[in-house]
């Protein structure tokens, strides 16, 4: 049985870890009597931790034991040199709410890279954790709609390098400007997104705590993480009928399976491809013939098959980048960003054009 850690930093961070609850841990859920049991058998802990009291209240599926505040007015207004000194502040707190958690065999910390909160806590987090730990952390990054401005861009550049540099064993990036076309809203597509992160995600521990047919276990993963630059992403695809096994793998790392814009055949560095349903789907030479195509173009691929009776294929590829074309253009953008930002700044001290229209009025005063 495998202990994993799951924390969700920010308002992102404790949708995504929320959505996660609602599917896998039901039966603790306000739905309990609709699910017959508990159906993983990791002990996962989940910790949501937010300066925005009203994001914690606004979850429905974790524990209030789960949710830890810390108290800053509403948040820290998208501001990461605000975030970093307000972790600082509370750092001792946040670790002994780990500490107390006993000890784990992997961690996850799921954050937006954009806002405030998340993305000033999470490098901090990180690094904390793996000078008083020895298992790997891994971050699960959401990054933001391209038109959500100026200062979403530049945090999410800035909090990318540093939660890179925070230690951790691997990034998992999920765009919501790639997600975005499951449509609706912005709240229903949040929820999508959320949903499709958190299904990925359970779908990878549970297959990593599951007896399979061939075995990829933790050590593989961690192996096809430690691959490329750094950046992964994840890919996903879920039969509702019979479907091919060919077709579901090949669709597990097509565009409309991944979290991240990215051609898998040429940018993808390592890889592990878990495949789960009913024997009768899971031809293997079908399976062979398709991880080789991938493991040609992509180096190493790991597999692993779980043979679940009844069940329709469902496969899930974990990808390593050695290069990510999409993350470069971002860059790009968030360098403009900055750069208007910083030009908009030495305009206002430069032309102090407010100041003079106050300073008409000094030494005058109101008659009536
Ligand atoms: P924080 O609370 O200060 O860490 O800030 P947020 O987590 O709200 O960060 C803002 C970014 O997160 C923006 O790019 C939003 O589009 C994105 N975001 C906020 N809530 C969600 C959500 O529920 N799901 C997804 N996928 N993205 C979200």
């Amino acid at each position: 049985m495998l202990n994993i850690l799951m924390v969700g930093n920010g308002q992102c961070g404790n949708r995504i870890l929320d959505s996660i609850n609602k599917q896998a841990f039901g039966s603790k859920s306000r739905f309990a009597k609709f699910y017959s049991k508990q159906q993983y058998k990791s002990n996962v802990q989940t910790l949501a931790i937010n300066t925005a009291v009203n994001d914690l209240k606004e979850m429905k599926y974790t524990k209030a034991k789960d949710r830890i505040h810390i108290p800053h007015l509403h948040g820290v207004g998208a501001n990461r040199n605000v975030g970093r000194k307000v972790f600082d502040e509370n750092k001792s707190q946040i670790m002994r709410n780990l500490d107390e958690r006993g000890s784990f065999d992997i961690a996850f910390v799921i954050t937006s890279a954009s806002g405030g909160t998340g993305s000033s806590f999470t490098p901090p987090l990180i690094r904390e954790l793996k000078e008083q730990n020895d298992y790997p952390v891994y971050a699960v990054v959401v990054l933001p709609f391209r038109e959500e401005g100026t200062l979403y861009l530049q945090n999410t550049a800035f909090a990318l390098k540093d939660i890179r540099e925070s230690g951790v064993d691997g990034i998992i990036l999920a765009d919501n400007q790639y997600l975005k076309q499951m449509g609706g809203d912005m709240e229903s597509a949040y929820d999508s997104i959320n949903e499709m992160i958190a299904k990925r995600l359970i779908f990878l521990l549970d297959s990593l705590d599951s007896e399979m047919m061939m075995v990829t276990d933790l050590g593989d993963f961690k192996t096809v993480m430690s691959g490329g630059a750094g950046i992964a992403t994840i890919g996903y695809y879920e039969a509702d009928g019979e479907v091919p096994i060919r077709t579901a793998i090949q669709k597990a790392v097509s565009p409309s399976g991944l979290l991240f814009n990215t051609n898998v055949y040429e940018e993808a560095s390592r890889s592990m491809m878990i495949i789960k349903g009913d024997k009768s789907y899971l031809s293997i030479d079908e399976i062979s013939t398709e991880v080789e195509k991938l493991s040609d173009s992509v180096g190493h691929v790991f597999k692993g098959i779980i043979v679940r009776k009844g069940e329709y294929p469902r496969v899930l590829s974990v990808l390593t980048l050695e290069s990510a074309s999409e993350l470069e253009e971002l860059y790009h953008l968030a360098v403009d960003a900055i750069n208007t930002e910083k030009e908009k700044k030495e305009r206002v001290q430069e032309d102090k054009e407010v100041d003079k229209a106050f300073s008409q009025i000094e030494g005058l005063e109101p008659h009536y």
